[in-house]
């Protein structure tokens, strides 16, 4: 790999699109909430899917850990996989509704991750989103955006392994985490995803 190449990713997404300010939600259960929505699905229907728990006063721990399952079904509808989305949802609810969400989020940020993937539906991508989004810890979230991304700049790797070379090279920095993140999912659907490799900055790079 070369030296610190992702440092000029980062500036080259930066410099195109400007900061994102990620992640767009109001609390931090909302963010939790959000991340295990967003599973194979658009965000757009994500929202509309937070829009209708937060009609109904359910984006909140012991709302939700109380709601009922049919009803939480109907309100995730629209984010496909409802039955396994809602009943997920309600079972990190209870969770957190058990043990506070503060106090889990104050643990180590190793103890954090494993937590969260000791939950059930909850995978590597999902709890790295909830560490550093809801947490605002520094763990680098990879996702098919970003292993799409480092194959096109002859970066390959597992998850694992795609996580330690970003967290090897960049600060450890919440923030730049945060960014850096949201910069390559903002990118990939602007250009990835609509056939503009023709135009990617990053062709060429060094
Ligand atoms: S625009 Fe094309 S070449 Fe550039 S990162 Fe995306 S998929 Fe790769």
């Amino acid at each position: 790999m070369k030296p610190e190449i992702l440092c000029r990713v980062y500036d080259l997404l930066l410099d195109e699109l400007g900061p994102q300010n990620w992640w767009p939600a109001e609390t931090a259960f909302e963010v939790v909430v959000g991340a295990v929505l967003t599973q194979q699905t658009k965000w757009a229907n994500v929202e509309k899917a937070i829009d209708g728990l937060k009609e109904h006063d359910l984006l909140e721990v012991q709302a939700l850990a109380k709601a009922d399952v049919a009803l939480l079904e109907e309100l995730v509808r629209c984010c496909g996989f409802y039955r396994q989305k809602a009943s997920r949802l309600k079972e990190i609810a209870m969770f957190f509704a058990e043990h506070g969400m503060d106090k889990v989020f104050s643990m180590h940020i190793e103890q954090i991750r494993s937590t969260m993937l000791s939950l059930k539906g909850i995978g590597n991508e999902t709890a790295d989103s909830i560490v550093l989004y809801a947490a605002n810890k520094p763990k680098f979230v990879i996702d098919a955006y970003t292993t799409r991304m480092m194959k096109c700049i002859g970066i390959q790797g597992n998850y694992m392994q795609l996580q330690g070379m970003f967290e090897k090279e960049l600060p450890t920095d919440v923030d730049i985490y945060k960014e850096y993140h949201a910069l390559i999912v903002e990118y990939s659907k602007a250009y990835c995803g609509r056939n503009r490799c023709s135009e990617c900055i990053l062709t060429g790079i060094e």
